[in-house]
């Protein structure tokens, strides 16, 4: 039988101060790396990005005595993916894969302009050798012989997205097309992305899991209820078309927001998805 488990990485303090923001401390979303494993074999789905936390990820894999033979990403999001140096250098026999769509995405975060902006937010914390996944050849990643299956959703909070489908298990690891507990990233979306977002939900919901695993996820997030995680993250896309088409300026789409979704993690991430429609706070 396959199991998961899930290893969360905590909110992290970014070094930048984004404009708006006041003097407060601005982070990173609390983020996850899922491990799918069987007797012997295992797959991690997305690896984290600073060098610390895919050490800390390297030694919570070791514990459970299995081999990764696959690491699969889900998105070209360098904050899922720029430990995998550190999760190869441990485990050197898995071959890191993503959708051959996602590749070059991937590979752009490598470029010296975006990796200078990550950077930026994590001074001499990222690994100092970047590896990006190849092409996935075929349709399936075997787990013990069991089949994860990488389904491709179209829109999350970046163009294209997948998410990884554990039918063994009625699960589905979500990347970031799903939220659980922490504001959702719509700085790169417009009015249409984020109704491809919705329509990506729907993908995931068609798969019928049981279990969703977000991406980004609240440490203190009760499950992974795959109805719950679904619902709130619909609600929160379609509160968020209503509050942009309702609001003159971002201070009001934050307000809006904040009436049903104050309790979520990473406030930072909503005055950058606000001030990304309309302007804002300087
Ligand atoms: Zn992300």
């Amino acid at each position: 039988m396959l199991t998961i488990d899930v290893y969360t990485s905590d909110y992290k303090p970014i070094a930048v101060t984004p404009p708006g923001w006041g003097g407060r401390q601005a982070t990173w979303p609390a983020s996850t790396a899922t491990l799918i494993h069987g007797r012997e074999e295992a797959a991690l789905v997305d690896a984290l990005i600073t060098r610390e936390e895919a050490e800390r990820l390297t030694e919570w894999i070791r514990a459970k005595g299995k081999t990764v033979t696959t690491v699969y990403v889900t998105h070209g999001h360098a904050d899922h993916f720029l430990g995998l140096s550190v999760v190869l250098d441990a485990f050197p026999d898995a071959v890191a894969v993503a959708l051959p769509e996602v590749v070059p995405y991937a590979e752009e975060q490598l470029s010296a302009p975006v990796l200078s902006f990550w950077e930026s937010l994590f001074p001499g914390q990222l690994p100092t050798r970047t590896v990006a996944p190849q092409p996935l050849a075929g349709e399936v990643i075997t787990v013990d012989g069991y089949e994860l299956r990488p389904v491709p959703v179209g829109q999350s909070d970046t163009h294209p997205s997948s998410v990884l489908h554990v039918p063994a298990l009625d699960a589905v690891i979500g990347g970031d097309v799903a939220y659980d507990g922490i504001h959702m990233w719509l700085a790169d979306t417009d009015h249409e992305a984020r109704m491809q977002w919705l329509k990506a939900l729907d993908i995931v919901a068609a798969l019928n899991p049981r279990i969703v695993v977000s991406g980004h996820r609240d440490p203190a997030a009760p499950d992974y209820d795959a109805a719950r995680v679904l619902a709130a993250s619909r609600r929160y896309l379609q509160d968020f078309v209503e509050a942009v088409a309702a609001a003159r300026d971002a201070e009001e789409i934050i307000t809006a927001m904040n009436s049903a979704h104050r309790d979520r993690g990473n406030p930072y991430t909503l005055l950058a998805s606000a001030t990304a429609q309309l302007p804002g706070p300087a």
